[in-house]
């Protein structure tokens, strides 16, 4: 098979390499697409959308490949991948950033705290960057900083008819708009340009665990902790077992606890004074809050969610830490049978608070907190381990259904539908995304994604 002007890679399933190209993160996602055209730059992927088009296929694109329902992969069709466009060049100068449409985070992160700089970008450095910024961004610098989302100055573009446009506030605001929190609908991202700020080298971050049985007396601090803390305080709440990495004693590995894991986007002193009163709290198991090189405390959990393993999340938002909400967390986050399988909340607020609802396609901006419950199985587990692991995901939501108050895009899985997409939207925003994709992509060609259909 060829591709008129394409001069990537392209991979059937003939290629020695088909088997490992078709893979994504969820190692529960096994589809078969006719063609992977692996791009090695903007032209590439401006050849593989007209191909797409002409050839009336359907079109998956691959960012990071690391969204748990896989719609980086598609059954038959083409899979636009962009996972070898990783390159990052920093602008000291200027301090910004401009960032290929495949990168990982882990990338980013390596080439501006080369230069002492960061931007807002997700908790895991193998996640991909152009899925969770067209979503939003979410991650321990936005409270500070923004979102991902908030950092972006333009963006390159390639839409449904092939054609490369930039999107920014001067050029295609309304593209520009939809791109930060609408996800892949408007097209495929070659590349992004953010701005960064001064952070580290070495910042106060890392997490401090209590055994599972002090879960609702830890949340109700961490309550009033988070809704005091200062802006630079990013912390994620996370609550499962113990994960068996180097850093944390082994006895401890494996043993079900809660921890909050803290970064103080900020220096050293400070982030010590921020994060006193939480390691003061009860008895710790441990805590290994210290100062610690950025790029390694956002290396820290990679491990703990590897590539390959099988994943189903359940995910919403929740307006606060309510009593009910607690003990519903404090009840179900502990009744999973894998150990493997956890819970984490993201605390919202600060500066992706202060931009204004209607500035950007993102609607969660008022939360307090992001929680998703993460169903873990390993690849050789008969299949009741899944069918287990999930019924606790969706009994882990319901029992939080009195506190919902939305949800992230980025964090449903295959089974939630068109329903809980507008849920994440919200009809006001939904209503001008929907606008801007039938101006970008009436045919909805970009339709292997957190779909929005065009007005
Ligand atoms: C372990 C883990 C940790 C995570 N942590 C965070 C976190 O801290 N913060 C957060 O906000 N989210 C987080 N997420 C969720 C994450 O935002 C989504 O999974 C996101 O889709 C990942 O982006 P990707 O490029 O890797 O995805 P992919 O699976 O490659 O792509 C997902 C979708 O994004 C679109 N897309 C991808 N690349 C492009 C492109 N170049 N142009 C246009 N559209 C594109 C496509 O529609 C595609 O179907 C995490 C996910 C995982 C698995």
């Amino acid at each position: 098979m060829e591709i008129d002007g394409f001069r990537g890679q392209l991979i059937t399933a003939d290629h020695a390499d088909y088997d490992t190209a078709r893979a994504v993160w969820n190692g529960a996602i096994a589809r078969r697409p006719r063609l992977i055209a692996r791009c090695s730059g903007t032209g590439d992927v401006a050849a593989a959308v007209r191909f797409a088009r002409d050839h009336d296929l359907e079109i998956a694109v691959r960012g990071g490949g690391h969204n748990v329902a896989g719609t980086a992969v598609c059954d038959d069709g083409i899979v636009i991948d962009l996972s070898t466009m990783r390159a990052v060049w920093v602008d000291p100068v200027g301090r910004t950033a401009r960032v290929q449409g495949g990168a990982l985070w882990g990338d980013v992160d390596h080439e501006t705290q080369a230069h002492g700089l960061a931007t807002t970008g997700g908790i895991v450095g193998h996640t991909g960057v152009a899925g969770l910024t067209l979503g939003g961004g979410i991650g321990f610098l936005m409270r500070k900083h923004g979102l991902s989302i908030d950092n972006l100055s333009a963006a390159e573009v390639v839409t449904a008819d092939g054609s490369i446009v930039r999107a920014s506030t001067d050029e295609h605001p309304d593209l520009f708009w939809a791109l930060r929190g609408g996800g892949g609908n408007f097209g495929v991202v070659t590349s992004f340009r953010f701005a960064l700020h001064h952070l580290g080298p070495s910042v106060v971050a890392g997490p401090v665990f209590w055994a599972a049985d002090d879960t609702v007396d830890v949340l109700r601090f961490y309550r009033d902790f988070a809704a005091e803390a200062p802006d630079e305080l990013g912390t994620v709440v996370r609550l499962g077992t113990v994960p068996p990495l180097p850093a944390i004693p082994e006895d401890l590995h494996w043993q079900p606890a809660i921890a909050v894991i803290s970064c103080y986007a900020g220096a050293v002193e400070d982030g010590e004074r921020a994060v006193q009163a939480l390691r003061r709290l009860g008895t710790p198991l441990v805590d290994l809050l210290a100062p610690t090189p950025y790029v390694a405390h956002q290396a820290a959990t990679d491990d703990t969610v590897p590539h390959g393993w099988h994943y189903y999340w359940k995910s919403t938002s929740l307006a606060g830490l309510s009593d009910n909400a607690i003990a519903a967390i404090a009840d179900h986050a502990f009744a999973a049978n894998s150990p493997r399988s956890y819970t984490a909340m993201f605390h919202m607020g600060g500066a992706v608070a202060r931009v204004p609802r209607e500035a950007t396609a993102f609607a969660g901006r008022d939360v307090a907190h992001n929680l998703i419950v993460d169903a873990v199985w390993l690849p050789d587990e008969p299949g009741e381990h899944a069918a287990a692991e999930t019924a606790w995901a969706r009994r882990f939501l319901e029992a939080l259904e009195p506190d919902r108050a939305g949800v992230y895009v980025n964090f449903l899985d295959a089974d939630d539908d068109a329903s809980r997409i507008r849920e994440a939207y919200g009809d006001h925003t939904y209503r001008r995304v929907a606008e801007i994709k039938a101006k970008y992509d009436p045919d909805n060609a970009f339709h292997h994604n957190k779909n929005i259909s065009p007005a």
